[in-house]
């Protein structure tokens, strides 16, 4: 049994200039129910939620976390979060987080149907072990996603650049790549264009050059892309944000899906055509996402 831990937040007002948000937070039994039958999150998946990696008690990229809650917030139309108050919440949660890997959820909801506020609260847990899939890497399936790559600026209450907590499509998407006897997904617009897989970004490698699908297209912006484009930056390597064509996949010289959790995982093949995998480099990804980043 993992172990868990959970704290219910009463929101703070964005522009609330406290410090200390202790008196907002309540420590709950997390094996005990704790939520209203009237909460939107359950009934309609109305509210919003990040997954940050959590390594030996340090929570990763939470600023960027941070900012994407607000982002995906500012697209639900829900209160704009108070960030000091979540990073102290974020602060409380790692420091009940034990030696090797963890994640922490923060999970902002509309609230109560016909309540008064939102609803908000932090969990932390143990992280599943992902060493195998990020040293043997993972066999994915386009699927398409069903609309085209302008959408997201033609329709905006898709809501597709927010992390919402409907994750059910999300899901079926992973059922019907095990289906057709994949590990995973990668989503394609309707007119043939890279976007993400479920729970994951995708980066591929074409020489020195390392690119991830634009997130105008619908996609959310992932905190491990970032981390590693700054990382490879750094390093001298060239990267981009392009509109990929889906056969751009199986021309990669190198391809990875990567999330806070799950961390870098090489794409072996894609729709049955093998790629090259990169062990080396893919252990390189790997030190460094697992190494403390701010
Ligand atoms: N895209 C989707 C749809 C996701 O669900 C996730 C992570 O859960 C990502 C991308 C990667 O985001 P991050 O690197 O911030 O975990």
């Amino acid at each position: 049994m993992t172990w868990r831990f959970a704290l219910v937040i009463e929101p703070a007002a964005s522009d609330d200039v406290r410090t200390d948000f202790a008196a907002d937070f309540r420590t709950i039994d997390p094996a005990a129910p704790a939520l209203s039958v009237g909460e939107l999150s359950t009934q309609r998946g109305d509210g919003i939620f990040e997954s940050i990696g959590v390594v030996d008690g340090h929570a990763q990229e939470v600023q960027a976390h941070l900012e994407r809650l607000a982002h995906s917030a500012r697209l639900c139309d829900l209160p704009a979060p108070n960030l000091a108050q979540w990073r102290h919440a974020v602060a409380i949660a790692a420091s009940h987080c034990p030696a090797g890997e963890s994640v922490i959820k923060l999970i902002l909801s509309r609230g109560v149907e016909h309540g008064p506020a939102p609803t908000a609260w932090v969990t932390a847990a143990g992280a599943p072990d992902n060493s195998r899939v990020r040293a043997e890497g993972l066999r994915a399936v386009t699927l398409d996603r069903g609309y085209d790559i302008g959408v997201p600026a033609r329709a905006p209450w898709l809501l597709l650049g927010a992390k919402t907590l409907s994750y059910a499509v999300n899901m079926a998407a992973i059922r019907e790549a095990k289906s057709r006897g994949a590990d995973d997904a990668i989503f394609v617009s309707s007119d043939g264009y890279v976007l993400e897989a479920p729970t994951a970004s995708l980066i591929l490698r074409r020489g020195d050059r390392f690119v991830t699908p634009a997130p105008n297209g619908g996609i959310l912006h992932g905190t491990t892309q970032l981390s590693l484009f700054e990382h490879l930056d750094r390093g001298g390597f060239v990267t981009a944000y392009e509109t990929i064509p889906a056969a751009a996949l199986t021309d990669a010289d190198a391809a990875w899906l990567v999330s806070s959790v799950r961390l870098a995982a090489p794409v072996r093949a894609v729709d049955g055509v093998e790629i090259a995998v990169d062990a080396e480099l893919t252990a390189s990804f790997n030190d460094y996402l697992l190494s403390p980043r701010d």
